[in-house]
C-alpha cells in the first residue's frame, strides 16, 4: 500500500471529492506556472535559512533533527526539523518562506500535525506542538499547538482516503458549497 503526504490529507480535508478525482480517475489539479516558480525560489532560501542556529535559545532545545524523512503505514513525510525539548516531548519545526500575516493557516497546522503522528511512531515520544518559522518576517517563530483529537483526525482523514482510493468510493461533497465557485473540478463535479 502506498503513503499519503500531507498535502494528501490537505486536499482532502478541503474536500474529499479532491481525492477522487484526482487519485481514482487521474484528473490533476491545474497548477499555475508562478506557484512552481515560487517552488523553486524556496528550495534556494531554504538552503541559505536552515543553517541559522538560533532555534537553541529561543525555545530551549535539547537536541534537533535535521531534514527527517519520516514514515508510517499511513504517512510519509520530511522533516525540516525534530527537536527534542526541554521536558522531553518533541516537535516539528518548518519553514515557510513566505510573511507571517498574524493567522496560522489550517494547511499550516495539518501539515505540523501529519509531521506529530510521524514523529510520535518514530521517535517513540509525545508532540503537542509545533513551530513554524516564517523567514520573510524576519525568522519570526510561531507555536503551534496540536491536541490528541487533531491526530486522530488526520489519522481517520488517512483511513477515509484509502478507502476512496482502494475501493474507488466516491465520497461526498464539501458542505461548504463556496468552495465550489472556485473549484478546479467544478465542470466535471455533480453537486
Ligand atoms: S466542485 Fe465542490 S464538491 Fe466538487 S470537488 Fe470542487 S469543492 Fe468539492
Amino acid at each position: 500500500m502506498f503513503s499519503l503526504t500531507p498535502s494528501h490529507i490537505i486536499q482532502y480535508l478541503y474536500c474529499p471529492r479532491f481525492t477522487y478525482f484526482e487519485y481514482v480517475l487521474a484528473i490533476p489539479q491545474y497548477e499555475e506556472k508562478h506557484v512552481k516558480a515560487m517552488k523553486g525560489r524556496e528550495i534556494h532560501d531554504q538552503r541559505l535559512e536552515q543553517n541559522k542556529d538560533y532555534l537553541r535559545r529561543r525555545i530551549g532545545v535539547k537536541e534537533k533533527f535535521l531534514d527527517q524523512y519520516l514514515t508510517n503505514e499511513m504517512l510519509r513525510g520530511r522533516i525540516d526539523e525534530v527537536l527534542l525539548l526541554k521536558d522531553g516531548s518533541y516537535a516539528p519545526l518548518d519553514y515557510k518562506f513566505t510573511f507571517f500575516d498574524e493567522k496560522i493557516y489550517s494547511t499550516y497546522k495539518t501539515q505540523l500535525i501529519c509531521y506529530a503522528v510521524l514523529i510520535e511512531e518514530n521517535f517513540f515520544g509525545s508532540v503537542n506542538k509545533g513551530y513554524l518559522v516564517y523567514t520573510r518576517s524576519k525568522n519570526k517563530l510561531v507555536e503551534v499547538y496540536i491536541e490528541e483529537r487533531d491526530k486522530e483526525k488526520v489519522k481517520q482523514s488517512a483511513n477515509e482516503i484509502f478507502e476512496i482510493i482502494e475501493n474507488n468510493f466516491f465520497p461526498k461533497a464539501t458542505k461548504y458549497k463556496r468552495k465550489c465557485l472556485s473549484c478546479t473540478y467544478g465542470n466535471v463535479c455533480i453537486k
